[in-house]
């Protein structure tokens, strides 16, 4: 089935019965609303987060309930706040925002609205990576911004409908005529591009990108079925081979920087050879959205596994040694490289991303009888900074006794961000959590 042409609306994107009429009591988020305070669609905790407000926004309340009050925020949009993070405009410490063009706030890059989230869904697909991006849709068609598109960067090991994980996250999502504006497969292993199968089935896609790397009959029959998508009625575009890139225009609010992807040429040197190779030529996406930037990795290598972390090897030391490919690491969040595996994450690669935010994409498959990720190598993420906090869509698998055909689970992970703030909303099977940082 192929759908018509469209933009994908989120269902937690609810609408709410606007206040009738009336201003309401005015409050002013207090400063103890770290990063920001989430608006939900109902007065619980674990209620579906509609926005996320800086400290200072003035809003309005109409009704209360225990512990929540329903409130309008600038941009007119309704929801309810924990009650503790709403003060008085008079309120000691309070300093509200000056409104700045209605529903903009100063704090935010000038050009992106507070309300312009975009969103990144790390879908639980067991061992493998299937992730969805969503940018903001203002509204206005074509008008170069805040287009509403989507992009997907691999989906996971599992080609039929009744198995994909991702297909299953994304569809009850997506509108009817719902346009994958981007399909990338990072490299083609077995838990990351069988799963684009059913994206390719069941939506339009416009552009498709890989690193060109062949890797035997079934990826091959993949590339037919890719050939055969179509994009409002026009073939897909095959961007095959980091050369043929160019430059994507997913909105002018988003940069985005394709840092890497090869062999560039047969025969490139420090690649590794047969699957540490087919790792390495891994697509390596950074985008940037106002202040905030996220880095995806796909299964990128910097090391063999017993080589010294301190010394980098393959892709990452290929990027590190070009200076405008290092300069651009440094990123809010980073999808770790190759589900945490021992074999990526070398010290000098994690010092130059220097996240605050570490993404974990893994499942119970064991390699070589190891699962991933390896503890050592979260370590040398909290061993760089203690504050960071580490996400998995593996959480609580090994505990909970899951194998490979039952460690998809609902663990996602759902990160939004205005340009401003970055908000990271994970479960552990479909029940929302909080994780720890990685402690001192
Ligand atoms: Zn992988």
């Amino acid at each position: 089935m192929i759908r018509r042409a469209g933009a994908i609306a989120l269902a937690l994107a609810l609408a709410l019965p606007p206040l009738r009429g009336q201003t309401g009591e005015p409050f002013v988020v207090r400063p103890s609303a770290t990063p920001c305070l989430v608006v939900r669609s109902a007065p619980r905790s674990d209620a579906v987060p509609l926005s996320c407000i800086l400290a200072g926004t003035a809003v309005s309340a109409d009704s209360a309930v225990p512990f929540w009050r329903r409130i309008r925020m600038p941009d007119g949009t309704i929801g309810w706040s924990a009650k503790k993070f709403l003060g008085a405009p008079s309120e000691a410490g309070i300093a509200p925002l000056p409104a700045a063009g209605g529903a903009a706030g100063p704090t935010t890059p000038a050009s992106i609205p507070d309300s312009a989230w975009l969103e990144i869904h790390v879908v639980d697909v067991g061992q493998g990576d299937g992730i969805w991006i969503s940018t903001w849709d203002d509204g206005v068609p074509d008008n170069g911004r805040f287009e509403g598109r989507n992009i997907v960067i691999d989906g996971g090991p599992d080609a039929s409908d009744q198995r994909n994980e991702f297909l299953k996250y994304i569809l009850p999502r997506a509108h009817d005529g719902a346009v994958i504006d981007a399909l990338i497969v990072t490299h083609p292993h077995n838990d990351h591009y069988p799963g684009a199968r059913g994206i390719v089935a069941h939506f339009d896609v416009c552009d498709y990108y890989d690193p060109d790397t062949p890797n035997g009959p079934d990826f091959e029959r993949f590339m037919h079925e890719v050939g055969a998508a179509t994009c409002r009625g026009d073939p897909v575009r095959l961007r095959r081979g980091f050369p043929n890139f160019g430059r994507p225009d997913w909105g002018s609010e988003l940069g985005v920087d394709f840092l890497w992807s090869g062999p560039i040429t047969a025969g490139a040197p420090g690649m590794g050879s047969g699957g540490t190779r087919i790792n390495n030529a891994s697509v390596v996406l950074k985008l940037t959205y106002g202040t905030q930037s996220f880095l995806f990795t796909g299964d990128a290598e910097g090391k063999e596994r017993a080589d010294d972390p301190e010394r980098p090897r393959y892709a990452e030391a290929l990027m590190l040694a070009d200076s405008a490919v290092a300069s651009k690491l440094k990123s809010t969040l980073i999808k770790v490289a190759h589900h945490g595996s021992e074999t990526s994450s070398t010290t000098p690669f994690i010092r130059a991303v220097d996240p605050r935010f570490v993404i974990v994409s893994s499942g119970r498959r064991a390699y070589s009888g190891t699962f991933l990720p390896d503890s050592a190598t979260l370590q040398r993420y909290c061993a760089h900074n203690s504050q960071i906090r580490i996400y998995r869509t593996d959480q609580n698998d090994a505990a909970e006794g899951r194998t490979t055909t039952t460690d998809a689970d609902a663990d996602h992970i759902v990160i939004r961000t205005n340009g401003t703030v970055t908000v990271v909303q994970a479960y552990s099977a479909g029940q929302p959590y909080d994780p720890v940082a990685c402690g001192p």
